[in-house]
């Protein structure tokens, strides 16, 4: 894997509103091609950085958070703005509000953020052409093989304030 960008990263909407910043690298960057994502983004694929909501900082404005379906069913959180309605990050049942993953496209500099891996690659659009030399998983995959060391222990860190 190539070395990765320590950050901050800012970033916002369309109107300006909103400005944030994510103070440190993501854990993982998620490139998913499954439907839902291709729904919400209105095009092939979504890109989402995850990271620690305690590393999300809202430098500006203020976020509607907007309930909205998932494939899983129990529905996930999507931050917009509350003027431009642009989304900006969201919570998933799984992890929780204590993780963001916020859309690399909102990024001013979203260049910096390629994917780890690509996701649900079993409803990519055919037109889409993965680069060789990054992980690719027709679903979902287990972290624990994917993921560099130093974001298993951010995580195994979280989990341990949450409970
Ligand atoms: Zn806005
Ligand atoms: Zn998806």
């Amino acid at each position: 894997m190539a070395t990765r960008d320590p950050g901050p990263f800012d970033g916002g909407c369309d109107c300006r509103h909103v400005r944030y910043r994510m103070t440190t690298a993501p854990l993982f960057v998620h490139c998913c091609h499954c439907r839902w994502c291709q729904r919400e983004t209105g095009a092939s694929f979504a890109l989402n950085a995850m990271i620690e909501s305690d590393r999300l900082q809202l430098l500006h404005g203020d976020i509607d958070m907007v309930l909205t379906p998932s494939e899983s069913g129990k529905g996930q959180k999507i931050a917009r703005c509350p003027k431009c309605r642009l989304a900006l990050w969201s919570h998933y049942s799984g992890a929780g509000d204590a993780v963001s993953f916020v859309r690399v496209g909102t990024l001013d500099e979203p260049d910096r953020l390629p994917p780890d891996i690509h996701i649900f690659t079993a409803s990519k659009q055919p037109w889409v052409v993965l680069p060789p030399g990054v992980p690719a998983v027709p679903e979902y995959y287990k972290s624990a093989e994917r993921w560099p060391k130093e974001s298993l222990d951010r995580r195994a860190a979280l989990l341990a304030r949450k409970s």
